[in-house]
């Protein structure tokens, strides 16, 4: 089912708990702001996700709401994890899907990094 980007937030989503430590995650990297860990169902041979720890449900809120601070941590923490990946001279793609039509899943903002094989055209 598809998040409303609008919608408050819900402190039981799987990003939350995972946040928590209440479910494992790989992390890759982690910082006061932000975390990168391995999506657990990958598309492409490197699929991580960057969220924020803080509760924004979207792109929406967050670009809205996050101070300097978490926006620069998060810009950054996806150039790092991309950069250790290996991505960097390959390339790689990333996705924020946000709110309804973008078919945003989890509702805490998160950037998939997808890399390491050819991604072809954009995604529809
Ligand atoms: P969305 O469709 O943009 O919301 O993407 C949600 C992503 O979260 C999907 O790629 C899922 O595979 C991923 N995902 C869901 N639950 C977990 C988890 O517990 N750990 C890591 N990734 C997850």
């Amino acid at each position: 089912m598809s998040v409303d980007a609008t919608a408050p937030y819900d402190d039981a989503n799987i990003f939350a708990r995972l946040l928590r430590g209440e479910i494992p995650s790989r992390r890759v990297f982690e910082d006061d702001h932000t975390i990168v860990f391995h999506d657990i169902a990958p598309w492409a041979p490197h699929h991580l996700l960057a969220i924020p720890r803080g509760s924004y449900v979207s792109w929406d809120d967050f670009s809205a709401r996050a101070s300097e601070a978490e926006i620069v941590s998060l810009t950054r923490a996806i150039g790092v994890a991309a950069r250790e990946a290996g991505l960097v001279e390959t390339g790689y793609r990333l996705i924020a899907n946000t709110g309804l039509d973008s078919h945003q899943e989890v509702p805490h903002l998160h950037v998939h990094i997808m890399g390491g094989r050819a991604l072809g055209p954009m995604l529809v």
